[in-house]
């Protein structure tokens, strides 16, 4: 059974296990906290972005918004009935994904949406996407015109999307909002996501 390596499992904390998760998927860059911390605590998930190492997509996806993937396919539990006494652990593991899910990724209304990708359009750190391996998946999800932020790494058609996300630039017009004409917040003290 895959599992995640002992020196990502016992790792002294999170920041170091998630260095090494990243090192092992192939990231260039630590994996994500949330998704370090998911992999920690749900093996199941564990287990699902270790096979999905080979399928850049699909990886991406898993660290992103777990919730759209079917995990059970990728953590190999399809073709064989999990024992019942794991019924209950993979019944807290979903409600633990749709929880996360539900905090960390709803979208944004479709009219911020539209002027935040407004703005990214009009803004000097909006670039092609490059061609490395977590970019290549994203590629395969959102499309091959994927644009990403200078200033943060994120894709922006991605980032646009998520409630959550704040434009790291201040508008230059007046530095209390951002170029997305909302309240800027400092994102150099966020970290939520793997492209940051
Ligand atoms: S998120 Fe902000 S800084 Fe980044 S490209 Fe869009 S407008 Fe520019």
């Amino acid at each position: 059974m895959i599992k995640l390596p002992e020196d990502v499992s016992q790792a002294p904390s999170l920041e170091i296990a998630a260095d090494r998760l990243g090192q092992i998927l192939g990231l260039q860059k630590p994996a994500p906290l949330d998704a370090t911390q998911r992999a920690l605590d749900n093996p199941l998930y564990a287990r699902a972005l270790l096979t999905a190492r080979k399928m850049p997509a699909v990886l991406w996806q898993l660290l992103v918004a777990p919730e759209t993937v079917n995990i059970a396919p990728l953590a190999g539990i399809e073709r064989k009935p999990p024992p019942a006494s794991n019924l209950q652990i993979m019944a807290k593991a979903a409600a633990a994904t749709l929880k996360w899910g539900a905090e960390g990724l709803k979208h944004a209304e479709p009219w911020v949406i539209e002027r935040r990708l407004a703005a990214c359009s009009r803004c000097e750190f909006q670039t092609e996407a490059p061609d490395t391996l977590i970019y290549r998946g994203a590629k395969v999800v959102v499309g091959k015109d994927a644009k990403i932020c200078e200033q943060c790494d994120c894709l922006t058609n991605t980032k646009a999307a998520l409630a959550i996300e704040h434009c790291p630039a201040k508008d230059l017009a007046n530095p209390e909002l951002s170029r997305w004409q909302e309240p800027w917040v400092d994102t150099a003290k966020l970290s939520k996501w793997p492209w940051r």
